[in-house]
C-alpha cells in the first residue's frame, strides 16, 4: 500500500515523498484513512512507529479547507511535554510546506508573548502542553468553542505527569461535536475511561511497541558492581562503532554528575535534566544534533520524545524504575532501518526491575560479558572477606548521596501491557521503509 492508497492529497504526497519515505508504517496505513473520514481514533502506539505522522498528515487534509478566526484555533495537539510539542510542530512544518496553514506552539519555558501574538491573530493548528494552554485560557486569551480536531497524545505519559484532570477540562471546552484522536503506547484504565468519556465510537488501531520488535535494536545487558558502573559506561563509549550515544539515568543529580565525569575524561558530552530552561535543553539537544557532542546525558522526562535519526547507542546507565520507560529510552536507536545497540547497567539491587522490564518485552535481555566485574554473589561475597576488616567503611553518606529522588517521583501504575496486534506486520519480514537510511 501506498501513501497516495491512503486518501492524502497531492501536497501531502510531495511533502511525503521529500521526506523520503516509501509506504505509511502499519499505524499510518490504519489509522490515516479512518480519520480522514472523520472518525475518533484510539492509536495504541509510541514513538517510532510513525504516530506522529499518522495524524499529522491527515490533520493537514482536513484543515486544508476553512479558514482561523482570531483567538480561536481550529485543532488542537496536547503534548506531556515540550520535547514533544516542538517534535509535532517541526512535523507541522516538514509536511505541511506545500499548504499554508498557521500553527502555534504553546510551551512553558519560553516567551508567552509571541505566543500570544500567533494565537491572536488565528491559527489553524495549536500545538500545546495541558498547562501553558490552561494558564492561557485562563487569562482569556484563547477561546477553544472553534476547535473541531483534538490530539491527546502519550496520553500514559500525561497520566504519569498528573495532566489527567487539565485534559478532562480541555476537552470539557471543545465543542461536542469535534473529532478526536487519542495516541497512548499503554492503556492503562484511567485512559481508557478518559477515551470512554471523550470519545465518540472511536476506531481502535494497535501496533506492536517498536521496542520488543523493532529486530534493528540489539539489547545487551551488563551485570556490573554499583561502584563500577562509570567504569563500564567509559568502556561502552570507547567501542570502536560507537557513532553517537543517549545515556540515561533515573535523577537529575546522576546526570549532571556522570556529565561533570565524562567531560574530565575527554568524552565530549552534554546534558538534558529537568533543572534546565527550555532554551539550554534546546542548545543541548542542537550540540547533539549537529554531532558537535556525541554523548547525550538525559533523564527520562527532559528527553522525552527526543528524535534524532542515526543513534547508535543507548546507555540505560540507571535500570528505569518504570518497565515502559526502558521500551521509550532504547527506542531512541534502531530507527528509520539503521542499526543500534542498547545496553542496560544492572547491578543486583535491580533484579526485580529487570525482571519486570522482560516480562513487559517478553524476552530475557541478552547478558553480555561484564566489562567490569559483575557484583559477587552474597555468598562469594562472604568468602571472599577479607581475613583482616578492611581500613574503614565506606561512608554511609555515600549512598544517602544519590538517594533523594529529585526528579518528579512516578507512582507505580496500574499498566495494561500492549497485546501485539497480529495485522501489524512491523514484525514480521522488514518493511521496505524500514531501509531508508537515515540522515
Ligand atoms: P514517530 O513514531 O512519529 O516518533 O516517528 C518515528 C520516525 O519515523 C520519525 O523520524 C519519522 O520521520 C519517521 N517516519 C514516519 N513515517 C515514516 C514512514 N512512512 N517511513 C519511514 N519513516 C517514517
Amino acid at each position: 500500500m501506498t501513501f497516495a492508497d491512503i486518501g492524502l492529497s497531492d501536497q501531502l504526497l510531495a511533502a511525503v515523498n521529500d521526506s523520503g519515505y516509501d509506504e505509511p508504517t502499519p499505524i499510518q496505513r490504519a489509522a490515516i484513512p479512518s480519520v480522514l473520514m472523520g472518525k475518533d481514533l484510539i492509536g495504541i502506539a509510541q514513538t517510532g512507529t510513525g504516530k506522529t505522522a499518522a495524524f499529522v498528515l491527515p490533520m493537514l487534509d482536513i484543515l486544508h479547507h476553512g479558514r482561523s478566526r482570531a483567538r480561536m484555533p481550529r485543532s488542537l495537539i496536547l503534548e506531556p511535554t515540550r520535547e514533544l510539542a516542538m517534535q509535532v510542530a517541526e512535523n507541522f512544518e516538514k509536511y505541511g510546506k506545500y499548504q499554508k496553514l498557521s500553527m502555534a506552539l504553546l510551551i512553558g519555558g519560553v516567551q508567552m508573548g509571541d505566543q500570544v501574538k500567533a494565537l491572536e491573530k488565528g491559527v489553524d493548528v495549536l500545538i500545546a502542553t495541558p498547562g501553558r494552554l490552561m494558564d492561557l485560557f485562563g487569562r482569556g486569551k484563547i477561546l477553544l468553542t472553534g476547535c473541531e480536531l483534538l490530539v491527546i497524545d502519550e496520553a500514559d505519559r500525561m497520566l504519569d505527569m498528573g495532566f489527567i484532570p487539565d485534559i478532562e477540562e480541555i476537552c470539557s471546552k471543545l465543542p461536542k461535536s469535534r473529532q478526536t484522536l487519542l495516541f497512548s503506547a499503554t492503556m492503562p484504565p484511567v485512559i481508557k475511561k478518559l477515551a470512554d468519556k471523550f470519545l465518540n465510537d472511536p476506531k481502535r488501531v494497535e501496533v506492536a511497541r517498536p521496542a520488543t520488535a523493532n529486530v534493528n535494536i540489539e539489547q545487551r545487558l551488563v551485570e556490573v558492581r554499583p561502584d563500577k558502573k562509570k567504569d563500564a559506561l567509559r568502556d561502552i563509549l570507547r567501542e570502536e562503532d560507537l557513532k553517537n550515544c543517549i545515556v540515561f539515568a533515573n535523577r537529575k543529580t546522576t546526570v549532571r554528575e556522570l556529565t561533570t565525569s565524562l567531560k574530565r575524561s575527554g568524552f565530549a558530552v552534554g546534558q538534558i535534566q529537568g533543572d534546565m530552561d527550555q532554551s539550554a535543553r534546546i542548545a543541548e539537544f542542537d550540540r547533539f544534533k549537529t554531532n558537535e557532542i556525541n554523548v547525550l546525558i538525559a533523564s527520562d522526562v527532559a528527553a522525552r520524545g527526543l528524535d534524532v535519526k542515526g543513534v547508535s547507542h543507548v546507555v540505560n546507565f540507571d535500570v528505569p524504575w518504570q518497565p515502559d520507560d526502558y521500551v521509550h529510552r532504547i527506542g531512541r536507536t534502531g530507527r528509520a532501518g539503521m542499526k543500534g545497540i542498547a545496553y542496560t547497567l544492572g547491578t543486583r539491587a535491580d533484579g526485580e526491575a529487570i525482571e519486570r522490564i522482560e516480562k513487559l518485552i517478553g524476552h530475557k535481555i541478552p547478558r553480555v560479558g561484564a566489562k567490569v566485574e559483575a557484583e559477587p554473589q552474597a555468598e562469594e561475597k562472604k568468602a571472599a572477606k577479607p581475613a583482616r576488616e578492611p581500613k574503614a567503611a565506606k561512608p554511609a553518606s555515600k549512598r544517602a548521596a544519590v538517594a533523594p529522588t529529585d526528579e518528579p517521583a512516578q507512582a507505580p501504575l496500574e499498566r495494561t501491557p500492549v497485546v501485539e496486534d497480529i495485522s501489524n506486520d512491523w514484525n514480521g519480514p522488514m518493511p521496505s521503509f524500514l531501509s531508508v537510511s537515515a540522515g
